[in-house]
């Protein structure tokens, strides 16, 4: 039974940091590499070509679902409506295509520079925003299943940005571009905002590996791009729906010599191959190394492979990262993140920078350039502090999402700052964000001996409390407060 794990039963259980207001020694550390960079993590030229940017994504949420992106207050996250479930069913399979008919056609050379042509649709751009801002995500998936991403390097900022049309707020795409994604995908180029019942969509039968043509939506409810998916595959009757799919893809990963999603980066974001290569073989060899067909034994889900391999295990430790590496195929799409999620969740960023007017039509105000050079500096005090389980301000929070977006950068400048890599997980509930947040303000007042608070451009500073941009906790006054009578109380 998993004897490989053993040693792993000694894992620490999983616990929040310990509480401390003063400098680690590793904290030091990155302090002194921080003082002699030579020249900053992230330029303000990158951050204007995102800031630039945002403003697209965001007519593009309002025009998918009007009034874009409803957060449950209480869970954090998206409330997903019918026309976003849609959107987003379609915009990871246009990824998908992306991937695999454009990055991967024939011919092109896998490690050859991203040419401008091959820059996709909007919402697939979107996409790939998401994805970049869950570094750990991004980085394994970029060595285990998408090595043309890390080949790309940065997100295509210069191309994206020249597309900005600022009276439309839309990427007016080149016929280059065009020719290229509708010739290699044979799908239209522009985003589908409109679903009709005649259009389909092509799957191959994980059981038999049959074709089988879905439509998308139907009047059941049942089409591939709703939430209620289900079918059947004509040639061998196997109900096919969103759970056998992951299952397929669990069984894919099991059946190839890859490494399972979630056992590259240990619990602290330290790469260990050699590892991730012994977990995985552990998981394999416990599941009786199924094929990729093979999933009548587990009732094509993923739940029941769950089972099997929790049943016996006494280590809350080991529990959890099994129940962590599952987590990556609760969903069918090849990335570890569900991309689709990730997407919506990002709407709640996207609309603070354009509540507090740092994106969009008014986004030009004296003095932006020295608040984003003060947003950089003050990310470079954020990093020094070695932030586990610690909250960005907003400015702050601008910086370190336009770091994440360089990419193989960003995790090169992590691992040699911090010898790990940073994450940024914006799918934390909101009171243990309040609980970050409380402790952040404490470590930052400690090493800085100033307030946490974000700076915002003059229009707007005034009475506007901490916020973290990922949670949208601290925007309103009644939560600052929150925050600073749990700060008096510890
Ligand atoms: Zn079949």
């Amino acid at each position: 039974m998993l004897s490989v794990l053993n040693p792993l039963q000694q894992l620490r259980p999983s616990s929040k940091p310990l509480k401390t207001v003063s400098l680690a020694r590793g904290a030091q550390g990155s302090q002194a590499i921080i003082a002699k960079l030579d020249k900053p993590l992230v330029s303000t030229e990158y951050i204007n070509a995102h800031l630039e940017l945002l403003p697209v994504f965001h007519k593009v949420h309002h025009a998918i679902q009007p009034g874009g992106v409803t957060i449950n207050p209480t869970t954090n996250m998206p409330i997903v409506s019918e026309a976003q479930a849609l959107f987003t069913a379609r915009a990871q399979h246009r990824f998908d295509l992306w991937i695999s008919r454009i990055l991967r056609r024939p011919g092109r050379d896998p490690s050859s520079p991203f040419e401008e042509a091959e820059l996709p649709p909007v919402d697939v751009l979107m996409f790939l925003h998401a994805y970049m801002l869950s570094p750990w995500n991004y980085y394994e998936d970029s060595k285990r299943v998408y090595p043309e991403l890390e080949a790309m390097g940065s997100f295509p900022f210069g191309f994206a940005r020249a597309l900005v049309d600022v009276a439309t707020l839309e990427l007016v795409p080149t016929p280059a571009q065009i020719a290229m994604w509708e010739s290699q995908t044979s799908t239209t180029f522009a985003i589908p905002l409109q679903t009709l019942p005649a259009e389909t969509v092509l799957l191959c039968c994980p059981k038999c590996d049959s074709e089988v043509r879905l439509p998308w939506v139907n009047e059941a409810g049942t089409g591939y791009g709703q939430r209620l998916f289900k079918a059947t595959c004509s040639q061998c009757n196997l109900n096919i729906d969103r759970d056998a799919l992951s299952l397929s893809k669990l069984l894919r990963d099991i059946s190839s010599p890859r490494i399972m999603a979630h056992t590259l980066l240990s619990r602290s974001g330290v790469a260990d191959l050699a590892s991730a290569q012994e977990f995985s073989l552990a998981i394999k060899e416990e599941l009786g190394l199924p094929r990729s067909s093979d999933g009548d034994q587990f009732n094509w889900k993923v739940s029941v492979v769950e089972s099997i391999l929790t049943r016996d295990v006494k280590s809350d430790g080991v529990k959890k990262k099994l129940l962590h590496i599952l987590k990556a195929y609760h969903h069918p799409s090849e990335s570890s993140l569900d991309l689709g999620q990730a997407f919506l969740r990002q709407a709640r960023f996207i609309s603070e920078m354009d509540r507090i007017q740092w994106s969009g039509s008014k986004a030009s105000f004296p003095g932006k350039e020295a608040a984003l050079e003060d947003a950089v500096e003050r990310y470079h005090k954020f990093v020094a502090l070695d932030p586990v389980a610690m909250v960005a301000c907003l400015d702050i929070d601008l910086a370190f999402h336009t770091h994440q977006l360089l990419g193989p950068t960003f995790a090169q400048d992590s691992i040699n700052i911090l010898g790990r890599l940073l994450d940024h997980d914006d799918s934390v509930e909101r009171h243990v964000i309040i609980d970050d947040l409380t402790r952040t303000s404490e470590v930052w007042e400690e090493a800085y001996a100033s307030a946490y608070v974000p700076r915002f451009p003059p229009l707007l500073q005034a009475n506007k409390p901490c916020t973290n941009s990922c949670s949208m906790v601290g925007s309103t006054p009644g939560e600052y407060e929150e925050i600073s009578l749990k700060k008096k109380r510890n």
